[in-house]
């Protein structure tokens, strides 16, 4: 079965900073003020 992404769009927040980080594609890389916090969609 092939693997299809519908995951596009992934949100996070920070519990140290409280920034709140949102990766809107994939292989979109982000990362919070503080660097706690790294998010990829993949
Ligand atoms: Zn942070």
């Amino acid at each position: 079965m092939k693997e299809t992404y519908k995951l596009v769009k992934n949100i996070i927040s920070c519990n140290k900073c409280k920034d709140i980080i949102e990766s809107k594609s994939i292989h979109d890389y982000e990362e919070c003020k503080c660097e706690a916090v790294q998010l990829m969609v993949d």
